[in-house]
Order: C-alpha cells, then structure tokens, then sequence
C-alpha cells in the first residue's frame, strides 16, 4: 500500500524536531501535552521574532515605552479584571451561538441568539460542563496552611494597566501614549494545540495605547492597519492574512470592538493577533478597587479623564510558527527537490553559514577567520565543513540561512570569497574586508520570493 504523504503540519514539527527548532516538552518522561522546549534554532527564531515585534512596536518610535512587569501579581488584580470569575468556573459552550455559559447557572443566563430562551432551549447543542481553569494557582508563602493562592498571570496586559501611572510619570508621558511588553502568559489551555498555536505557556506581546476618549476609533483603525502590514513586512504571504472584525456577541466583556489578524493555516483560518479597543474598563477597575487616581490631567485645557486603550495583543510562538509555516518550500528543481525556508533574513535563526570548500590547503583555518569575522559583527554563524558543498547549501537552505559563504583555494590569496544567495541561488563574489557590509545591505534589500505552489 502506498504511504500517505505526511500533511504540511507533519512536515512542520518533523523539521522542527530533526533540525532542533522544537522538541516535545518532557519527551523523556512521555511528554507533556500542549507543551514544548525550543531548540537552539527555535530560541534564535522567537528571539528574531520578539526584536522584530520590539523594533516595530518600541525602539522606532517616540510614543511607546517598554515594562517588564511580574508574572505573579497581587491575587486581587485578577479578580478586579474579571479574570478570577470568569475563568475559574464550569462552562458550557452552545455550538451554535458560540455564546459561553456557567453550567451552574443555566437558568439565570440567555441565549445570544434569542434572549427569551436559556442556553439549549433555543436548539444549539450544549458541550459537556468543563472547568475552566484556564488560570493557573499556585501558593505564595513557605507553609501551605498560611499561605496564599495566586495566580501566573494569563495575560501580560494588566501588568501594564497597573503601571499606567508610574510610567506615565516617571517616563512624562502624556496621551496618545502606549506601554509595550513581551513575556510569558500562562493558560490552563483544554483544547487542542495544533503545535506550537495552541499552548500552555507562550510568550505574549502586548501594547496598551493610552488615547482620549474621542480618540478611541481613529487609533484604533490605525493599529489594525499598523499591526496588519507588520507580518507582510517580515515576508508574511498577504493572500494568507486577513483582518476579521468581531461581530457584537464575540466580543470580550471589555471591548468595544476587536479585530484579529487571521493567518490560513494548514489547518484552516485561526488568529495570530488580537486588536482591541478595551475601552476605559481596566484603568476605571482597578481605580475603582484600590482608590488610587488613574486620570490623566491635561495642563493645557484642564481637562482630566481616564484615557481609552487600544491593544494589540500577538503571541510570539504563533507567530515563529507562522513565519516557518509561510516560509516552507519544496522547491522542484531541475534535477530533484530541494527544501528552503525563505524566512525574511532578520528572522532567520542562522544568517550567515560558512564553509571551506574542502577540508584542506589552509581553507578550514581561512574559513574559521571569515566565520569569527562574522560573529564578532553580531552576525549568527554557522561553521561547516562535513560534506560535499551541494549537501552543505541543502541543510542550510532547509533551516532558511539566507547566506551561505564558501572559502575557496583562491580566497587564500585574493582574499575574495562566494556568497550564496538562498531564495535565487545565486552567486556574488565578495572581498572579505566587504563582506559585512555586504550582508548587511543584502539582508535590508531582501524581498519575500514570489514561491512555485
Ligand atoms: P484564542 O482565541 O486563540 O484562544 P485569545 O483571543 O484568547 O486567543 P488573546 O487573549 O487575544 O488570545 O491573546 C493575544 C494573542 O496571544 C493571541 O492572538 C495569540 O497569538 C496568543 N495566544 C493566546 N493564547 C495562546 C495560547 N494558548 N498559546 C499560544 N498563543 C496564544
């Protein structure tokens, strides 16, 4: 009988696996479900992710400032969010109107189709009752007995919300202003994962915009477009992306609307990204159950108001895997079929492989100067000399090094080596003294290759 030919998913996580972007977590111990370590490739890829969505999001411009806030905070806050009510009890879901509903209190909620009926009496079909843990507890304090419960935050956002003012004063700040922050949320995650999309820790980034409340719209259609042109500017396929506005009943208690940005993935549309307007809710919450003054005062028209938020919210390993999913091509050649991912070269976990072109007459040594050179640059470099050249470009081409740099028995004396290009295949020779500048130029004039599908 014929094998089945292994889905794009399969290939994905056979990659990552073989090439060491991401194992399994606890593989030894026989895993650990929607869980998983990154590789030495795959912490290069999410660390490249999360300078780009920084550089994009904080270094260029003059109205966003970075907070690193902690993953553990007082246990009141979540209960402030809404977070401790609406995460913690059983719930049903109507596969119909896809509304969500304490199965415990059935009789006190409505249909969001027909408010007249109770969820199920309007002919949706109700999942089983599931608890939704999706916070996790622990315990702060040395004795269990006198210790308290607290929660791994699910969400970096109101880390932010709680350092509003601080920043706000510290850093003189003054809306339309925002607050950006990459870390590890935490979600007791029930549904399958599909990979890395769907986990039980993941890395969020997220960004509260501060605006006037007559602002609200205006900033919030431009971080839709701002966000929606990151992904395309880092090689994203824009007939793979789409921008999906929430109708009124998806929309989360806080917000007054939210669109994501969608990625078609192997398997079907699903979310990359979250941009919502929160409205005024958070900061007017936690105002009102500490006291504390969460208004912003404008000296010049004396007004003073609780700004309105807009938020974009990504998850960084959604987004590596995206990049690598996009980026993946079983590109037919002429003779056979080569694997290349066209990552964009700012995301490339490796950028720059180099190889002597045989394993003697001084080109090793040569080739491990230029690799130094390279490294001392703040180039990642990969050093390789196993192999026949052709089988070196193909290992690198399969974890999208976009340049590949061999060291021939000329180099020795003319001090001129062949850069090889990974999209075009192509060759340039490149003066060693040149070849940093060079690569810095090839990287920012790279363009997303149009791939044979
Ligand atoms: P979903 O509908 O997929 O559960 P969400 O709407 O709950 O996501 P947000 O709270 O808006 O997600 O979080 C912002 C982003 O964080 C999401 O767009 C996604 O990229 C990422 N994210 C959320 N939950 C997870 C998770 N369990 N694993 C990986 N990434 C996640």
């Amino acid at each position: 009988m014929a094998k089945k030919a292994p889905s794009l998913m399969e290939t994905i996580v056979s990659l990552c696996k073989r090439r060491g972007f991401i194992f399994q977590a606890s593989e030894i111990y026989g895993g650990m479900g929607n869980t998983y370590d990154y590789g030495p490739l795959g912490v290069e890829l999410m660390r490249r992710t999360k300078e780009a969505w920084w550089n994009s999001m904080v270094t260029e411009r003059a109205d966003v400032v970075g907070l690193d806030s902690a993953i553990i905070q007082h246990p009141k806050v979540w209960e402030t969010s809404g977070h401790v009510a609406g995460f913690s009890d059983p719930m049903v879901d109507c596969k119909k109107c896809k509304g969500r509903f304490r199965a415990d209190k059935l009789e006190d909620a409505r249909c969001l189709e027909r408010p007249s009926k109770q969820p199920g009496q309007c002919g949706g079909e109700l999942t089983e009752p599931r608890e939704f843990n999706l916070m996790f507890k622990t315990q702060v304090g040395a004795a269990e007995a006198t210790s308290s419960t607290a929660y791994l935050r699910p969400e970096t956002a109101q880390g932010i919300f709680l350092n509003f003012k601080n920043v706000m004063d510290s850093a003189r700040l003054k809306p339309p202003f925002g607050i950006a922050q990459i870390g590890k949320s935490f979600r007791n995650e029930i549904t399958p994962g599909n990979f890395v999309f769907r986990t039980r820790e993941f890395e969020q980034a997220e960004m509260e915009f501060f605006v006037h409340p007559d602002e609200d719209v205006k900033w919030y259609e431009y971080w839709k477009a701002k966000r929606f042109a990151w992904y395309t500017e880092y090689g994203v396929n824009p007939d793979k992306l789409r921008m999906r506005e929430h109708d009124q009943s998806e929309l989360a208690h806080y917000a007054k609307a939210t669109a994501d940005v969608e990625y078609e993935y192997p398997f079907g549309w699903g979310e990359l990204e979250g941009v919502a307007n929160r409205t005024d809710f958070d900061l007017k919450r936690h105002s009102e159950a500490t006291g504390e003054n969460l208004l912003y005062f404008d000296p010049q028209t004396k007004e003073k108001y609780t700004p309105y938020v807009i938020e974009p919210a990504g998850g960084m390993n959604r987004t590596a895997l995206t990049f690598m999913i996009d980026a993946y091509e079983e590109e037919q050649l002429e003779k056979d079929t080569r694997v290349v991912l066209h990552f964009h070269p700012e995301i490339a976990p490796i950028t720059a492989a180099v190889f002597p072109l045989v394993k003697k007459d001084g080109m090793p040594e040569k080739a491990q100067e230029v690799a130094a050179q390279l490294r001392k640059a703040r180039f990642t470099t990969f050093y390789d000399e196993k192999g026949a050249i052709g089988r070196r470009y193909r290992r690198q081409d399969e974890v999208g090094t976009p340049f590949c740099i061999t060291i021939d028995g000329d180099s020795l004396s003319d001090d001129v080596v062949t850069v090889r290009h990974r999209d075009s295949m192509e060759q340039d020779k490149v003066k060693i003294s040149e070849l940093v500048t060079f690569l810095i130029e090839a990287k920012s004039n790279w363009k997303r290759p149009e791939k044979k599908e």
